[in-house]
């Protein structure tokens, strides 16, 4: 998400008589768009801002900006804090970037020369601005099709920082699709805090074109175009989002299903609003409808109250869903929210870290596990580029989205080619090509 963000930030820049620079040494001004989800995303911005002071010891004009959740967060707090900060900037007030770093710019040193501006709006989408495509491959690219989150989890700060939900209307979506496709990009992955929960309504607050009909749209596009999202909520997974995309072969088998907790006790404490049960009822459709569908998921570990009994039933739900890939976390408080207000971070650090470790080293074996059913196994597989290891292997992904590496023989990347797997690890498949 902040990747896409940081693409439309480019844009408002690049419009607003900028130019983007990909080293340290050329910037006059480095803004670091972040993270506030959990505490050690907000450290280690911390930790890059005062690594710059280096280098603004050597050239005083260089300015620095911090943008996004972490910006919203603590506001001017994050400037007395960081004093070699100039300007902080929320998600949803990137338009104004131009005008900011002008002030900014313009201002003679000290602690006037700063610039803040964190209203949230209810209605921003960015949906005219056609992001600049950064460190792209020119392969595959993110569309933000909505913004904001108003689950309330109670561990969770995003709808504080990121504000209400609103949907971007569905014909820029298309078009912006569209027009990626023309340019050879051969897969987009459509983007929101629930994309699954996207809708967009006009006039007396209709629910004109909801997820499933925009999946229909856009996967109508081109059979040559992949279509991914993320993420989706479990409680807004229907069936008529699974029937589009078994109608639709390009758009890919691999669903994220976040699920936090195998405990229903948990999840209620979290305010999820769906049970285990539901939960599992959800995974037996996606089996049903799309057979070859991938499943990850993310999980957090230790939260407020979380009993031995609880974690055991998350490990239990791991071995029942058998995911090929998941985001593993240890609970961490953010201020404001209701864990945060009304419930105690009452499990030890050593112990939250024993019970993610246990969940990383399950998921570890079931991921190599699932892996090895692959082998022997044919996937079309959209040719990304170069491995990391070796200049004469290619790496591409499957439907799935798992990564394939294989010898480069005559393939493009940009093409799709069949490989077959022959090999694995837990988290690459190792093939040929077909
Ligand atoms: N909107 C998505 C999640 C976005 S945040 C969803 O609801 O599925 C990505 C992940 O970060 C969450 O799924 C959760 O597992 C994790 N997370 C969020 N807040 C957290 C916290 N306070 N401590 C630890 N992990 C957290
Ligand atoms: Fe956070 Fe819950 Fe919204 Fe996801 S659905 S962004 S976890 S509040």
């Amino acid at each position: 998400m902040n990747f896409a963000d940081s693409e439309v930030v480019g844009a408002i820049l690049q419009k607003g008589g900028y130019d983007l620079c990909t080293t340290l040494e050329e910037a006059d001004f480095v803004l670091i768009n972040t993270c506030a989800i959990r505490d050690n995303a907000e450290q280690r911005v911390r930790h890059r801002v005062r690594e710059l002071r280096a280098e603004q010891g050597r050239r005083r004009q260089l300015r620095i900006g911090i943008l996004g959740c972490m910006a919203e967060r603590l506001q001017s707090q994050l400037m007395a804090e960081e004093d070699n900060v100039s300007l902080v900037c929320g998600p949803d007030a990137y338009r104004r970037l131009p005008e900011l770093l002008q002030q900014v710019r313009h201002a003679s040193t000290g602690s006037r020369d700063r610039a803040a501006a964190v209203e949230l709006s209810t209605t921003e989408t960015y949906d005219d601005i056609e992001p600049v495509r950064l460190g792209s491959n020119g392969i595959s690219a993110y569309i933000s099709i909505m913004r904001g989150c108003q689950n309330y989890c109670a561990y969770c700060v995003v709808p504080y920082t990121r504000g209400r939900e609103r949907s971007r209307d569905p014909q820029t979506v298309v078009d912006e699709a569209r027009s990626l496709f023309d340019r050879g990009y051969r897969e987009v992955t459509l983007l929101g805090q629930n994309v699954n929960s996207y809708k967009w309504v006009v006039g007396s607050g209709e629910c004109v074109v909801g997820f499933p009909e925009l999946m229909d749209r856009v996967a109508a596009i081109d059979p040559g175009l992949r279509v991914r999202f993320a993420t989706s909520h479990p409680k807004d997974l229907s069936d008529e989002l699974l029937r589009v995309m078994a109608a639709h072969g390009n758009i890919c088998r691999c669903i994220h299903l976040p699920v936090q907790s195998g405990s229903n006790r948990m999840l209620k404490l979290m305010n999820r609003k769906y049970t285990v049960e539901w939960y599992l009822d959800r995974v037996e459709a996606i089996r049903r409808f799309l057979p070859d569908c991938s499943i990850t998921t993310d999980v957090i570990a230790g939260f407020s109250g979380e009993t031995e009994e609880d974690h055991q039933a998350t490990l239990d739900l791991f071995r029942r869903v058998r995911y090929d890939y998941a985001y593993m976390f240890k609970y961490s408080l953010r201020e404001g929210t209701y864990a945060a207000r009304h419930l105690a971070d009452d499990i030890a650090d050593g112990e939250k870290t024993r019970r993610l470790n246990e969940i990383i080293a399950l998921q570890g074996q079931i991921a190599l596990e699932n892996n090895r059913q692959e082998v022997g196994r044919e996937y079309e597989v959209l040719v990304e580029g170069e491995s990391h290891r070796s200049k004469e292997r290619l790496f591409g992904r499957n439907s799935q989205n798992k990564v394939l590496v294989f010898d480069r023989g005559d393939a493009v990347p940009g093409t799709y080619r069949r490989v077959r797997v022959n090999d694995c690890t837990a988290a690459t498949l190792l093939g040929e090509l077909v």
